[in-house]
């Protein structure tokens, strides 16, 4: 700590005690050492004195106890000369400072009754609201403990106008955080600011006028510890516990505003005590070091403008944004909902246009939470009936941050958009696919809107890894392509991260059962050789999503023995899948399209189907919309075999898993692999001839078949009979 804060801190708590101690004397000559003494309506005497140092305090005569722990709490001034450290003395003088405050305020309710209200509002001409009682504390302070309320700030003194009042307070309010306010500054104070440009404080706004006086800054770190008795079960006198809860638990933070006074400093040094950092808008010394805080100290000079995002960045608070504040219904409800024909308003992606959607981290100055970017037309500017090409791009920064975390919250981007009422989304990565109703434009959806739902959820959902989230949305062709092409290069290095594991040297897989919500008996078991059927799932993608969130749809799943390593069936994946499909799916085969193969959901990349006539297999991706060989469009398919159960001779599948070792091995594996869109072998290609020379025919795609040899059975026949190609020559598949 430097030593002017520690020097300003030990000052201000001389002088704190002294007033209190001059306050008690009065006190005693007044009252005498019987009369009772406390807050109102608490089981918790005065709360920081009670939870910290264990005592009660029910009497004035109590209190001499206390100033004398106060006295031998104050470590002698620091001098020029003082070694350090300074850190352990001041954090003793700010404790001793609160319990002096506790001291002042509770002769302050035994000489004037009425200084501070009672209950949550505030009178016309009354603004102070005091110590919560314990109504209060239950009903808000379970709000710090669910995550409704994500912290709060302790606000002291004021700010230079009404307006800069006004405007911080609604960015603390807008992100949930309540603001508790004491002190005075020129004059003023933050409350009294509020009131006066016609902004309603009390409790219910979460703009609680504790006191004017910087005594009432203890009020704060009396409901903090109250929560931490109430909601994390911490004995009186525990302090180690109270102050490690309050630290871990309650994500509080102090915003001294305007000239910082030795008593502000005091104060300052209590909070730190608490593990909550101080954001000054002055140039006060700022203390950097991280330990007794989660991150750093003191931060100081602070534009106002910047101040509540850096007192978040720096608490390492959460926030939860608890409604979507977009003009549609928002919710799981309308997840399955569909919009067709003259009902939609705006198309995009789906083969008709392209649409792409990346999340990415970046660095953590070039987010700005929240902001979310239009790049062309919006919904506003187009006709009903249009169709736009659409790149989302979520951009994400925070400390816990990491790349392997960017497909985790990608792949929630289906299930969210699909959240809004009016809003369809199919698909993911570079083949995603979305509609929006008339209806929903009438209300006021638009494309922005899209951010807005994903900052909040995102937010909610994934908070822990990361602080900071903005989205960008394309909507020119160019700029779309643009993205893509980064976009792919991405998705090839996040594929290729499992290459080198196989099946065999792991005893994990992992479930992935996100897709319930459309397909309830379906469950997606990955293993390091069979990535999920979306293409946005890998082992290691899984392994990331079940640290982020143990209790989420990803969960580790025991293969257990080995009932049959040809089709790539275990015990403990079956059992897994009979209680994850509530009994409908009791078994099924990873390396099988023709016995008991996997469950198909609608979101896979690719339906592979057998061709008897070919002794072959064929595969079709999402984009291509011609005929197959198999008789069926892949539209066609994904509605008959897509809802979760397992078709023989069909199933859906990852493009990248195509050229994985295990694809289809207990059929024959990729040398059965006879037709495939022209699209499908370009994007592929590459890594198919690599996986073709292994298995021993290096010019295999060129045997393959495409819809420029032809779309049924009869007509690449010819073709694969003059390729010779290897399918025919191999064991009929059909047993
Ligand atoms: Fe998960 Fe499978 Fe759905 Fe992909 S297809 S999100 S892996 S359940
Ligand atoms: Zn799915």
């Amino acid at each position: 700590m430097s030593k002017i804060i520690a020097s300003a801190a030990i000052r201000g708590a001389y002088k704190i005690v002294e007033q209190a101690e001059e306050k008690w004397k009065q006190a005693m000559d007044k009252w005498g050492a019987n009369e009772p003494v406390g807050f109102p309506n608490t089981a918790y005497y005065l709360p920081v004195i009670y939870g910290i140092l264990g005592e009660k305090v029910e009497k004035v005569g109590d209190m001499e106890r206390i100033l004398k722990r106060c006295r031998t709490l104050l470590p002698p001034p620091v001098r020029e000369e003082h070694p350090l450290p300074y850190l352990a003395p001041a954090l003793d003088a700010g404790m001793a400072t609160f319990f002096a405050e506790e001291i002042i305020e509770a002769i302050r309710y035994l000489e004037q009754p009425d200084f501070y209200l009672t209950g949550e509002d505030i009178t016309d001409n009354n603004i102070w609201l005091g110590a919560a009682d314990d109504i209060i504390l239950r009903k808000r302070g379970i709000e710090f403990v669910d995550g409704t309320a994500p912290g709060f700030a302790a606000v002291l003194g004021a700010a230079p106008t009404n307006e800069i009042a006004v405007k911080i307070a609604q960015e603390l309010q807008q992100k949930s955080i309540y603001v508790f306010m004491a002190a005075e500054y020129n004059g003023k104070r933050f409350s009294e600011q509020l009131v006066e440009a016609g902004v309603q404080i009390g409790w219910p706004t979460r703009l609680v006028s504790f006191g004017p006086d910087i005594s009432a800054t203890v009020f704060a770190a009396g409901f903090a510890i109250r929560a931490g008795f109430t909601f994390g079960g911490i004995e009186a006198g525990d302090y180690r516990k109270h102050l490690i809860y309050n630290k871990d638990r309650i994500f509080a933070f102090a915003m001294p505003l305007g000239y910082v006074t030795d008593e502000w400093y005091a104060n300052a040094a209590g909070a730190i005590n608490f593990g909550f950092p101080i954001i000054a808008d002055t140039p006060i010394p700022e203390v950097l070091p991280t330990g007794i805080t989660t991150y750093e100290h003191v931060i100081s000079n602070v534009p106002h403008d910047e101040i509540v995002a850096k007192a978040i960045e720096t608490r390492g608070l959460k926030v939860a944004v608890s409604e979507v504040p977009i003009p549609v219904a928002f919710g799981p409800a309308f997840e399955g909902e569909r919009v067709r024909g003259e009902d939609i308003y705006l198309e995009t992606g789906g083969g008709r246009t392209p649409m792409v959607e990346w999340v990415t981290s970046k660095r953590m100055e070039d987010v700005e939470d929240g902001k979310i970017d239009v790049i062309g037309p919006e919904l506003t500017d187009v006709e009903a009936g249009s169709q736009l090409p659409l790149a989302i791009v979520v951009e994400v920064a925070g400390r816990n941050m990491q790349e392997d975390y960017e497909p985790i919250l990608e792949r929630q981007i289906h299930h969210l958009v699909n959240y809004a009422q009016g809003a369809m989304h199919i698909g993911q990565r570079d083949i995603a696919w979305l509609r929006v109703s008339k209806q929903a434009v009438e209300k006021g959806f638009k494309l922005s809107d899209i951010g807005t739902l994903l900052h909040a959820k995102l937010h909610q959902d994934f908070g822990r890894i990361f602080d900071k989230l903005q989205v960008k949305l394309y909507t020119e062709e160019d700029k779309v392509k643009e993205v893509v092409e980064k976009a792919k290069k991405v998705y090839a290095i996040r594929d290729a991260r499992i290459e080198g594991m196989t099946d065999e040297t792991t005893d994990l897989y992992y479930s992935c059962t996100l897709c319930q919500s459309f397909a309830p008996s379906h469950v997606c078991v990955i293993s390091p050789e069979r990535t999920g059927l979306c293409g946005s799932y890998n082992w290691m993608d899984c392994k990331a999503a079940f640290e982020i969130n143990p209790t989420g749809p990803n969960q580790p799943v025991d293969k257990g023995e080995t009932i049959d390593a040809k089709l790539g069936q275990w015990k403990g994946v079956n059992e897994f899948v009979t209680k994850a499909s509530r009994g409908k799916i009791d078994h099924y085969n990873f390396y099988s399209i023709i016995n008991d193969p996997m469950t198909t959901c609608g979101c896979c990349e690719c339906i592979a189907a057998v061709l008897p006539l070919c002794n072959g297999i064929m595969s079709v991706n999402r984009e291509y919309s011609g005929d197959t060989p198999c008789g069926m469009k892949f539209t066609t398919l994904a509605g008959t075999i897509g809802g979760g159960i397992s078709t023989p001779g069909f199933v859906g599948h990852g493009k990248y898993n195509t050229t994985q070792k295990k694809f289809a091995i207990g059929d024959g594996g990729l040398l059965r692999m006879v037709w495939m869109p022209k699209s499908l072998k370009e994007e592929i290609g590459e890594r198919l001839k690599t996986r073709a020379a292994e298995m021993g025919v290096p010019d295999l795609l060129d045997k393959i078949a495409d819809e420029t040899v032809g779309t049924s059975e009869e007509e690449i026949m010819p073709f694969l009979e003059e390729k010779g190609h290897p399918a025919l020559t191999m064991d009929s598949l059909l047993g």
